[in-house]
């Protein structure tokens, strides 16, 4: 038996960005004396979706997303996934907090600010809808500061761009929620990096990509692993594998062989905004506007006007327009796609296809596009808005996933599916949205998926509570906490 067969890592965490991050840290808190090995492809951590520029930095509060409330045939509007989207970002800002107060992150480092969000409608049905929306919505605590109105002049006093040289016969809604959020995920990221490289039992190996992994014949996961910088490839084992290699995930999860595998198909698709140039319009928006999505669009191409703090400075972005790609991360390959099918993903994938064929047109429809066309659209919601002001520019690849059905042959997955080994040594987080808003309940369903039995001990249970003062408690049914919690972390991060 070779030596490093013998000893083995404890945790390998596949990925730098925000994912494997968050679980790291908790992983140290929960057992410090566990070993971490961190392998990332590129030469800096939070490179790829985390990266403040390839994401749309929305702090995913379901405030405002129209699509996590989809209307049922008998016209009432279905709020659960919002409230469990809202919860999950109440744990996130927990957990943030957490680490704000730990100082994780330089006294300047200021990765969330609070940038209100607002839905914006227009015509009777939409209207009807976002009435009924705010209606449902407003009885839990989670939403009870959401403000409606059908008034120009209200509209106009929160987005006054979007409003100028707009009829006031125009039939518009909006919905307001004054504690939105703009987060920037890679300073996140990068704090709490930080703080794992500075334990003396946790390794980061840059430029390091992982090519194949399986199990031995110990039980352990052999893995290999390519250095980039010297072309060399080595071997390394793990107790426990984390896949959190975004868009990376999939075919690694393919690789590992694992039962739980089989059945899903991933299919790329890139995200483009327009970014505003002209300063003096960034400086008269402040919220992020989230219009509804085209018939047959998938959820994360929402057109939404945002305003973005990165580093400090203010952008204003439109999007995001999709577009067909074959590549799994932004500077993959474009035979990632092909390569991924398998005997058992094709059905599936064709199937759901056939179910969403409007989705289909749509990417091509979205791919088509002119330069004119895509900026018609901005015009909807900024009608002044000048062709020369905005430029296009690419953001993050995202794999939607589809997963084999027994009724419909196959699915879209829409949301983060969390992917467990049978044996509990392996994991890996798929999807994207609402993604890195809820990293921290994805990290603590990897856990429970995990460590079934330790995350129902005393101890951890003491230490989450440490970290997410809530934990294990319901913030959709407990007005008094909801607000008790919201206070403290909008105390605490400063928003
Ligand atoms: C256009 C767009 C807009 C979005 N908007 C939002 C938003 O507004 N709000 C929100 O909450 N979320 C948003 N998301 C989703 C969010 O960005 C992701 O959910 C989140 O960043 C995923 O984090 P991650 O750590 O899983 O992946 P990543 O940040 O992509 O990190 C994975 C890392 O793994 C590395 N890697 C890949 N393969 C390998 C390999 N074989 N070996 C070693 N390393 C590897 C990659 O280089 C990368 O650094 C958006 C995503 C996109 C693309």
């Amino acid at each position: 038996m070779d030596k490093r067969e013998k000893n083995p890592d404890d945790f390998v965490l596949i990925g730098a960005g925000i994912m494997s991050t968050t679980l790291g840290v908790m992983i140290k808190k929960l057992m410090p004396d566990a070993t971490i090995t961190i392998y990332e492809l590129h030469d800096k951590i939070a490179d790829e979706s985390s990266n403040p520029w390839n994401n749309a930095g929305t702090g995913h509060s379901a405030f405002c997303e129209l699509n996590y409330t989809p209307e049922q045939i008998d016209g009432t509007i279905k709020i659960d996934k919002a409230l469990e989207i809202a919860s999950d970002f109440e744990i996130s800002k927990q957990f943030w907090a957490y680490l704000r107060t730990q100082n994780y992150f330089s006294k300047n480092d200021s990765f969330i600010n609070r940038v209100p969000h607002m839905s914006f409608v227009w015509g009777d049905k939409n209207i009807s809808f976002l009435r009924r929306r705010h209606l449902a919505m407003t009885n839990f605590a989670l939403f009870e500061d959401m403000k409606y109105s059908e008034n120009f002049d209200d509209i106009a006093s929160w987005v006054p761009i979007m409003m100028k040289n707009r009829s006031r016969n125009e039939k518009t809604a909006a919905t307001w929620m004054e504690i939105g959020t703009d987060v920037n995920y890679g300073i996140l990221t990068k704090g709490m990096m930080n703080y794992l490289t500075s334990c003396s039992s946790v390794n980061l190996y840059l430029k390091h990509r992982v090519d194949d992994l399986s199990k031995d014949k110990t039980g352990n996961w052999k893995i290999i692993v390519k250095d980039l910088l010297t072309g060399e490839s080595r071997i390394v084992y793990s107790k426990f594998v984390f896949l959190g290699a975004g868009g990376g995930a999939f075919p690694l999860l393919q690789k590992s062989g694992i039962l739980e595998s089989k059945g899903y198909g991933g299919f790329p698709v890139s995200g483009m905004f327009l970014r505003c140039k002209n300063k003096d319009i960034v400086n008269e928006h402040f919220a992020k506007v989230y219009g509804k999505a085209a018939e047959g669009s998938p959820p994360m191409s929402m057109p939404h006007l945002d305003l973005r703090i990165i580093d400090g400075e203010k952008s204003l972005l439109f999007g995001p327009y999709a577009g067909i790609s074959g590549k799994f991360l932004k500077r993959g390959s474009h035979w990632d796609l092909p390569k991924s099918f398998r005997l058992h993903n094709i059905y599936p994938m064709l199937a759901a296809g056939w179910h969403n064929l409007s989705l289909i047109n749509y990417l091509i429809d979205q791919a088509l596009q002119s330069r004119k066309s895509r900026f018609k659209t901005l015009q909807i919601y900024f009608p002044e808005a000048k062709i020369e002001d905005w430029e296009l520019y690419t953001a993050g690849q995202r794999v939607q996933i589809m997963k084999k059905d027994k009724k419909e042959g196959g699915v879209l997955k829409l949301g983060t599916e969390i992917i467990s080994s049978s044996d509990k040594s392996l994991a890996a987080i798929l999807g994207a949205s609402p993604g890195a808003s809820t990293s921290v309940s994805a990290m603590l369903e990897v856990l429970k998926q995990s460590f079934p039995e330790k995350m129902s001990s005393k101890e951890w249970i003491g230490t989450l509570k440490e970290m997410i003062p809530s934990y294990g408690k319901s913030l959709i049914n407990d007005a008094g906490l909801c607000k008790e919690i919201r206070n403290k972390t909008t105390h605490e991060l400063n928003l």
